[in-house]
């Protein structure tokens, strides 16, 4: 399998949760710390075997599973498989995704417990972070985040901000009008990057974060601030 399941107690917050990685995405994030994953786009019939008995194994030690990768809804078929499974067993369910998959959310929506989305750029400058793109990516992602809030399932929004990349301002117009429970800044990592010229790039300070989650005008209720230095901080609870 491209990556074991991995336990966790941060990726759902306040849960200890099943990370299920499912291959293949589509972009090509600069940043993408799980560059492996985009090599292949399949997933096999053991691998979904061996997911599903290490849930099995594991129900009375966790309380969901995360869907994470690369991009889960590119395999539809395979985590509504995954999500029967766990809600059979009374497991919470969280979806990380880029978003660009509006009919495929929408398959499995009432489902879901938890949606982690990105918010990588601007939406009409996902030119800055990854080399491919829709042309309708921000018709796109406006229209997950529409099917996520009507069904009141509860979104976090997040950006990796690589400084190289983006601007404070490009934080300030993302998040001006993005409506959604909870948004995240992520500092930017350089161990393990997908193009490998930002190994060279300085990781951002965190009080460079601050700085530019202060400055924003935006209604989200909840703001975090995720980084190596301090973990994951609560800017933000209204
Ligand atoms: S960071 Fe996420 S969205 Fe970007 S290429 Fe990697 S898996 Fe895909």
């Amino acid at each position: 399998m491209n990556i074991q399941p991995t336990y966790s107690s941060l990726d759902y917050p306040g849960k200890m949760s099943l990370v299920l990685f499912t291959p293949g995405c589509d972009l090509r994030c600069k940043y993408c710390h799980n560059p492996q994953l985009l090599k292949n786009e399949r997933l096999t019939k053991w691998d979904i075997e061996e997911i599903e008995e290490e849930v099995e194994k594991n129900l009375d030690f966790i309380d969901g599973i995360v869907l994470s990768g690369g991009e889960p809804l590119l395999h539809l078929d395979v985590i509504e498989n995954f999500i029967k499974q766990a809600k059979d067993s009374n497991l919470l369910v969280k979806l990380d995704t880029n978003g660009l998959h509006p009919d495929e959310i929408s398959e499995i929506i009432d489902d879901l417990d938890y949606v982690a989305m990105d918010i990588k750029a601007p939406l009409d400058k996902y030119y800055k972070i990854s080399d491919i793109y829709p042309s309708n990516t921000k018709e796109t992602i406006n229209r997950t985040i529409e099917i996520i809030l009507e069904h009141n399932v509860f979104l976090e929004c997040r950006t990796t901000y690589v400084p190289q990349l983006l601007t404070p301002q490009d934080i300030y117009d993302l998040t001006k009008d993005l409506k959604c429970d909870m948004y995240t800044i992520q500092q930017f990592r350089n161990r393990v990057t997908y193009d490998s010229r930002l190994a060279d790039y300085e990781e951002p300070n965190p009080e460079e974060l601050l700085k530019i989650i202060k400055s924003l005008d935006t209604t989200i209720p909840e703001i975090h601030i995720k980084s190596n230095q301090f973990g994951n901080q609560i800017i933000k609870k209204e």
